[in-house]
């Protein structure tokens, strides 16, 4: 079956085009509504191309633009009442002492904290119109030197939330060649480098001297070739941070401001020790820390609770809970085989709308179902941590352009990644545990959009979905699932170890029979020891 032909019927991913390529209308012109069906159908190229965010959404200002005099009024918070309205319009719960009223639009931040008017430039250009829910708390928490512990949705701004701050801060208390006063911490090399491009994008014009701590620069470093001292704010990953640390090539002593993306992740048993002893070397008595994430249990909070100082803690809405853009739906297949099957029937169906993300248990596993739909002759790349870093890079760029419509992939990219407009997440191996599957369907519904998330499993997989049904309950999702599953027993704190730990044994994805492969392994080898006898006789 050519299932290439029945998907582009099904997906309007077309072949990448600039959004220069889309005739503006002028100022003077009136939009037609011919005019915008043009701009919607081209949609999915520009939702894939996340880091030209420069570029204005050209939908949103056709539509902005002939809004324009019903504008409403900038929303401005000035009490503890209209706070508390306010909150509760978004969801948000925050405690601790001598709360800061959140902020109501950007231009608040102007009347308040004397907000620099180039990064606000910056913001508004970036098509950042209206701060997100966790921006209008966390921006003026953190500007008031506060320590915070941030909990909100996948794809619900949580970079700019800190970055806006962080930028501010370093922006109207200048010090030159002072040191590193910004710290920034996320668990992957490829959210790092997204955190830093972000960075660019918001200090444009600025005079600040960031940096990621890449392979080059770390070995700069050690070789003395260039000095820490150079740079305001470093972004990187705990392990590269240590690396040089030990070499004693990079001072941190003056990091004013920490931030720790994915927070949970780095303080969960695996980058525990790390973070640790980065924290160790933060001795700035001024300084203020930060963590975010879209799941942060509560083991990992109370570790948190240890390394802050009188925190402010805001959740936005429930805490571990998906993200509500989000349909979800788990699809029981029988055993592995069904797995493949029920691809091969979402795309008969026409559910299989790329870009499409699939997350795999194992490496082995991603590579295998790699090229069982390539010989489906489907659009599809794998990406996972055996590949060196600038192929990693590669490939997210390729699916951001929408070369690849498939990625199949790891939990490697489970967090942070920001890719724009993914229509379906699937869970071909169900995730181990509940923060895991958040992050994983965390990919699709990002920035306000919509995304569907579908979940295999087997029999074998019976226990393990009892904290997805969870998540889909508290989420809204309830129609994505039996009524029978929601009878699974709940699961014990050491089922739950067991399930994180390890990985469900599974038979290996191949729609070749068994007898088939041992035909070809005994026929490869049979042609490697003639080769070898070849090369005996011809020796001797
Ligand atoms: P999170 O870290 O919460 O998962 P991100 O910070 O990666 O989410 O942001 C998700 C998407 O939302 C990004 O594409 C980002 O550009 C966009 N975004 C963030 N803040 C805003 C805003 N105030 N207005 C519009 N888009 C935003
Ligand atoms: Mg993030």
């Amino acid at each position: 079956m050519d299932i290439f032909r029945i998907l582009s019927r099904g997906a309007s991913i077309k072949k990448s085009k600039q959004l220069t390529d889309y005739a503006l209308p002028s100022d003077s012109q009136k939009k037609s509504e011919l005019q915008k069906e043009e701009i919607l159908k081209n949609q999915i190229d520009k939702e894939t191309d996340f880091f030209k965010t420069k570029k204005r959404d050209i939908v949103k200002e056709v539509e902005a633009e002939e809004q324009e005099e019903e504008e409403e009024p900038i929303l401005k918070i000035s009490n503890e009442d209209e706070a508390s309205k306010f909150r509760k319009m978004n969801k948000s719960k925050v405690t601790g002492d001598d709360i800061p009223l959140p902020i109501g639009s950007f231009e608040d931040l102007t009347t308040r904290f004397k907000f620099d008017k180039k990064l606000l430039d910056n913001l508004i250009q970036s098509e950042f119109v209206e701060p997100t829910a966790i921006q209008c708390e966390s921006i003026p928490i953190m500007l008031n030197n506060r320590d915070l512990i941030a909990c909100a949705p996948t794809g619900s701004g949580k970079t700019l939330a800190y970055l806006i701050p962080t930028l501010q801060k370093l922006i109207s208390n200048p010090k030159k060649n002072h040191g590193i006063r910004g710290l920034i911490i996320s668990p992957t090399n490829e959210l790092a480098s997204q955190i830093f491009q972000n960075l660019e994008i918001l200090s444009k014009s600025k005079n600040l001297r960031i940096a990621i701590l890449s392979k080059q620069l770390a070995t700069k470093l050690s070789n003395k070739e260039t000095d820490s001292k150079k740079y305001d704010i470093i972004v990187t990953t705990p392990l590269r941070l240590i690396d040089v640390l030990k070499k004693e090539s990079i001072d941190l002593s003056k990091v004013e401001n920490l931030v720790i993306d994915e927070a949970d992740k780095l303080f969960d048993q695996g980058f525990l020790n790390q973070t640790d002893q980065i924290l160790s070397t933060l001795t700035n008595k001024k300084l203020t820390k930060s963590m975010f994430s879209a799941t942060i249990p509560s083991g990992v909070e109370e570790i948190a609770n240890t390394i802050m100082f009188n925190p402010i803690r805001t959740i936005i809405g429930h805490k571990e809970s998906a993200n509500n853009q989000i349909e979800q739906k788990l699809i029981f297949t029988g055993n592995e085989e069904g797995k493949l099957l029920s691809i091969r029937q979402l795309i008969q169906e026409g559910e299989f709308k790329p870009p499409i993300i699939i997350f795999l248990q194992s490496i082995i596993r991603a590579k295998a179902l790699f090229h069982e739909l390539l010989y489906d002759k489907l659009n599809v790349d794998v990406i996972h941590s055996e590949k060196t870093p600038k192929q990693r890079d590669e490939v997210i760029k390729r699916f951001k352009n929408g070369d690849i419509w498939v990625l199949i992939t790891t939990d490697v990219i489970a967090r942070g990644i920001d890719f724009k407009g993914v229509n379906l997440v699937i869970n071909y191996d169900v995730p181990q545990t509940a923060q895991s599957y958040v992050h994983r369907i965390g990919r699709t519904g990002r920035g306000g959009k919509s995304g569907k998330a579908i979940t295999f499993f087997t029999k074998e997989d019976n226990k393990s979905i009892k904290p997805i049904i969870n998540v889909m309950k508290q989420s809204g999702s309830k129609d994505g699932y039996a009524d029978w599953m929601e009878d699974i027993d709940k699961l014990s704190k050491n089922e739950k170890k067991k399930i994180k730990h390890n990985e469900i044994k599974r038979k290996k994805i191949s729609t070749v029979p068994s007898v088939v492969t041992k035909k070809r392994k005994q026929r490869e080898e049979m042609i490697e020891a003639s080769k070898k006898r070849k090369a005996l006789e011809n020796s001797s």
